[in-house]
């Protein structure tokens, strides 16, 4: 599965410093432990309870959390339950003694993702470690695989779903405008069908180029549906910086392509008097759609804006 990752070159693995809470009522646990991992390279911290933990971890996340699980105040098994609600992508490994008030199975199911019983060897520690960084490492990879397509690293149809109505809620309860541009190769066909399929890949790649190069990273988001189609959410905008943005795009997107590929962009804005985010979502989707076939309709290579009779050739 590493190797399968690594050969696909848009796969980024994530770079994350491993931040380690060590906690533990026993000082000597902590010492030993907090002196083992900084020597293997970690970034850890000592908590000597639990409310010292909660402290640490309010003051800057950790990516895992080893406890143990009898401990004055708040314990072990209580410390789990705040970590998994609070953040939830730390990992947490449960250290017990002889006592066998909690088996195996209450903190596996309490969220733990393992559990040393003491006395533990420190390689035994560092195995547990190691295999957690690993899944980690494939869950991000994974949720990074649900979420792209894989030709251009763009977000997805699946997931422009998903952001659409989280951007049209925000933006609803903000009271700050919303662009949609919908963007579509013209005669795409034409280019697979007379040039063959890497050249149309080739084109769909540079026209990805373009949208990352030509908006801004963090505020604008890109996105391919499939096949020629390509949508770029525009947050916080007038409608002519949105034009400026489309029009932005689409003259790098000629200067770059080689042979005489056009394309045809349809832009609309949120309609606020909707209110309910699902209605303006839908609406906002028509809208831009509608722009973008009738630039299509205009011949192709234009910009279409919803509402205004403008067109931009
Ligand atoms: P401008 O290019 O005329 O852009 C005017 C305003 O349009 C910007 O104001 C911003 O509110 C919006 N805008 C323009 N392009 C984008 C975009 O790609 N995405 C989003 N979300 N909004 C965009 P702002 O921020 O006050 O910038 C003022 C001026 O500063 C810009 O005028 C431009 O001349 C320059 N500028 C700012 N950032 C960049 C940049 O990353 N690259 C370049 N080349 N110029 C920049
Ligand atoms: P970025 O914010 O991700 O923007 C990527 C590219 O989108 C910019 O590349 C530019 O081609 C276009 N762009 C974004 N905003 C604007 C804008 O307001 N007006 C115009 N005309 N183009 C815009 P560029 O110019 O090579 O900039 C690369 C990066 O450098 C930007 O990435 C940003 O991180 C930074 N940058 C450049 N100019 C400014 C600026 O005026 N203010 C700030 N805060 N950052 C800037
Ligand atoms: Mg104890």
């Amino acid at each position: 599965m590493d190797n399968f990752i690594s050969d696909l070159p848009f796969i980024k693995l994530p770079t994350e410093k491993q931040k380690i809470l060590i906690v533990d009522d026993d000082t000597s646990i902590l010492d030993l432990l907090d002196h083992f991992l900084q020597r293997k390279g970690f970034d850890c911290k000592c908590a000597e309870n639990g409310k010292k933990a909660l402290e640490l971890l309010e003051a800057s996340p950790f990516t895992i959390v080893i406890t143990d699980l009898i401990m004055p105040q708040i314990d072990g098994m209580e410390l789990l339950k705040i970590v998994k609600e609070s953040w939830p992508d730390t990992d947490v490994i449960v250290m017990t003694g002889y006592t066998k008030n909690f088996t195996y199975t209450d903190v596996i199911r309490a969220g733990a993702s393992d559990f040393v019983q003491k006395p533990f060897t420190l390689d035994e520690i560092e195995a547990k470690l190691q295999r957690l960084i690993k899944e980690r490492q494939l869950r991000h990879t994974l949720k990074r695989l649900s979420v792209r397509d894989g030709l251009t690293d763009l977000f997805n149809r699946r997931f422009f779903d998903h952001k659409l109505k989280e951007e049209v809620t925000r933006a609803l309860r903000q009271k700050y405008p919303l662009y949609l541009l919908l963007l579509d190769i013209d005669k795409f066909k034409e280019v697979n069908d007379m040039q063959g399929h890497q050249e149309g890949d080739k084109v769909l790649v540079t026209l990805a180029d373009t949208l990352k190069s030509s908006t801004r990273d963090h505020v604008d988001l890109l996105f391919r549906f499939g096949g020629d189609e390509f949508a770029v959410l525009i947050p916080y905008a007038s409608e002519d910086q949105a034009v400026a943005i489309a029009e932005r795009i689409r003259s790098n997107f000629l200067n770059k392509v080689s042979s005489d590929v056009t394309i045809s962009m349809g832009l609309a804005k949120i309609d606020p008097s909707l209110k309910d985010p699902e209605k303006t979502k839908k609406k906002l989707f028509l809208d831009a759609d509608e722009a973008l076939y009738s630039a299509k309709k205009d011949g192709g290579n234009k910009l279409v804006i919803k509402g205004s009779h403008t067109t931009k050739d």
